[in-house]
């Protein structure tokens, strides 16, 4: 068994569920703790069960429950020494005991192979991560400024992959967003576009991709199904039939179907 579930996805608040047999993962913690835990009450997972918590950087929409739900319930948290840096008041609520700092060396939690990568985006030291369980290979990449070829290459030969498809810019471009911050949504360390996603699918298609979750949307200036037809006529524009990868939109609110990575 090797399955992923998105708890919650988007500008607002992103949390992940991953599991083989042995093995129970979260990724991110940007919602309350409470929200966590009423996410994972949907899926039957019992909190205490989880045996780590892995984060991408240190924005709140990735950590805010954070603090709060690994130190009810002793959950092992594993960041990079940047991203621990840049969020002293999550860490300070934790013990010692259960704070793991990692490098971009792959390292194994149970069964699972973990690989973080680095990844374009205004953080400390962001990063995306690769999973690996007897001999499958899944992906996270969201908050991406810009595809580079380092993620291109890391996220290729995987079979699933979460993907941010954050925003449209011609909605981006008439929405009532402060000037700066248009900039930096659109620049090279912001977040990646509905077509520059359909761009990236398209090309790992080639390499094995079979099964993408959009994700990241933002609230104003993206909506699920738009994301979604963007990226299938990305995919037509390639000569990619439809039928060749399976395609679904994250929920901000809702969990998500539990997905066999195969
Ligand atoms: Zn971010
Ligand atoms: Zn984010």
């Amino acid at each position: 068994m090797f399955q992923f579930c998105s708890l919650y996805s988007g500008s607002s608040g992103n949390c992940s569920f991953l599991q083989t047999n042995t093995t129970k993962i979260l990724i991110d913690a940007g919602e309350s703790a409470k929200k966590i835990e009423e996410a994972l009450k949907k899926i039957d997972i019992e909190p205490s069960s989880i045996d780590g918590i892995f984060i991408t950087h240190e924005h709140s929409d990735h950590i805010k429950g954070l603090g709060i739900f690994a130190k009810k319930f002793q959950i092992p948290v594993y960041a990079n020494k940047e991203t621990w840096d840049a969020m002293p008041k999550q860490k300070e609520k934790l013990e010692e005991s259960i704070i793991n700092t990692f490098t971009f060396s792959p390292f194994t939690i149970g069964d699972i192979k973990v690989e973080p990568f680095s990844i374009p985006h205004d953080a400390a030291n962001p990063c995306g991560f690769n999973f690996y369980h007897e001999n499958k290979k899944m992906s996270i990449a969201t908050d991406i400024g810009h595809i580079s070829e380092s993620v291109i290459k890391h996220l290729s030969n995987s079979s699933f992959l979460l993907l941010e498809a954050n925003y449209e810019p011609e909605i981006l471009k008439c929405s009532h967003y402060p000037y700066l911050l248009k900039q930096r949504i659109k620049g090279p360390n912001g977040h990646l576009s509905n077509t520059e996603a359909g761009q990236t699918i398209s090309y790992l298609t080639n390499y094995g991709l079979k099964n993408v979750m959009l994700g990241h949307l933002s609230k104003e200036n993206n909506f699920p199904e738009l994301a979604y037809k963007t990226v299938v006529e990305e995919l037509m524009e390639h000569n990619i039939e439809e039928n060749l990868i399976h395609l679904s939109v994250a929920s901000r609110y809702e969990v998500s179907n539990m997905i066999d990575v195969s």
